[in-house]
């Protein structure tokens, strides 16, 4: 058990979805949705965090800063570099500049469609962690990797070369997705998330010792839906969730943030 309280992270990955008037009226939505729930948070209850596109971040940064919403945001992906000749990149410095806590790193649909690399990854965590970002630092195994390595082989190797080059005290959240459960609707069972998470908790204290081990919030994501996010919170090594096409749906994601089943029409 951990030694350290961890305030839950219900976190909403949009990807590619929602513009930024969409995103507004989503924002606007899920505040309202989640008002009554406010008593709830750091008494037990969750800090939910949104991942919008960048082009939506400006939008949702000027309505929780005006509006003083109960929610955090964060970039979807970020450059190794600060500035410069990179076409279409996005500095860390930029998403600072925005008010983001987190950035997502490593995502597995980064990994996959752009080839990024467990290297370029752990140049990624550096680059966040100079400009004040929380990394949400995605590891995971593919079916194959699953049947040839077994459950936890892959990611734990994956988390060990992303943080090779830290050092320190970093403020980190690892977030354990299993390339399988992404958007298949076949979510991994509680005791496989809690059995990777533990050892992804192992080695983080390997790494970079027991009090960031203890401190650092692991996350399961992969099909996460009302239906069981109240399971996925009870695991002790699971400190909340990256939710994917859930998170779009405003009722649907504010009753995970709540862990509570939604019953609905
Ligand atoms: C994701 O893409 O990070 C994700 C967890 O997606 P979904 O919730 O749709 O499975």
């Amino acid at each position: 058990m951990a030694s350290v309280e961890r305030v839950p992270l219900i976190a909403g990955n949009w990807k590619m979805n929602l513009d930024h008037l969409q995103a507004i009226a989503t924002v606007q939505k899920l505040a309202w949705t989640l008002k009554d729930a406010k008593h709830e948070y750091g008494v037990g209850g969750a800090e939910v965090a949104v991942f919008p596109p960048f082009t939506d971040l400006r939008s949702v940064q000027t309505l929780i800063s005006a509006d003083k919403l109960d929610l955090v945001f964060g970039g979807q992906d970020l450059s190794e570099h600060d500035s410069g000749a990179f076409t279409g990149e996005i500095s860390g410095a930029f998403l600072k500049a925005l008010d983001c806590s987190y950035v997502i790193i490593g995502h597995s649909e980064r990994r996959q469609y752009h080839g990024e690399s467990d290297e370029l990854l752990g140049r990624k965590v550096a680059a966040a962690l100079k400009h004040g970002l929380v990394p949400v630092l995605c590891v995971g195994e593919t079916a194959e990797d699953l049947e040839k390595h077994g459950p936890s082989a892959v990611p734990v190797a994956q988390l060990k070369a992303a943080l090779a080059g830290i050092s320190g005290t970093p403020n980190l959240v690892v977030a354990y997705e299993p390339v399988w459960a992404i958007g298949s609707g076949q979510a991994a069972t509680p005791e496989q998330a809690e059995q990777v998470a533990a050892k992804l908790r192992e080695t983080l204290t390997e790494l970079l010792g027991a009090e960031v081990a203890d401190a650092t919030r692991i996350l399961y994501g992969g099909s996460v839906k009302s239906g069981n996010i109240a399971a996925f919170m009870r695991e002790p090594n699971v400190d909340g969730a990256l939710v994917g096409g859930a998170s779009l749906d405003i009722v649907e994601f504010s009753s995970i943030a709540r862990f509570q089943k939604h019953v609905g029409t």
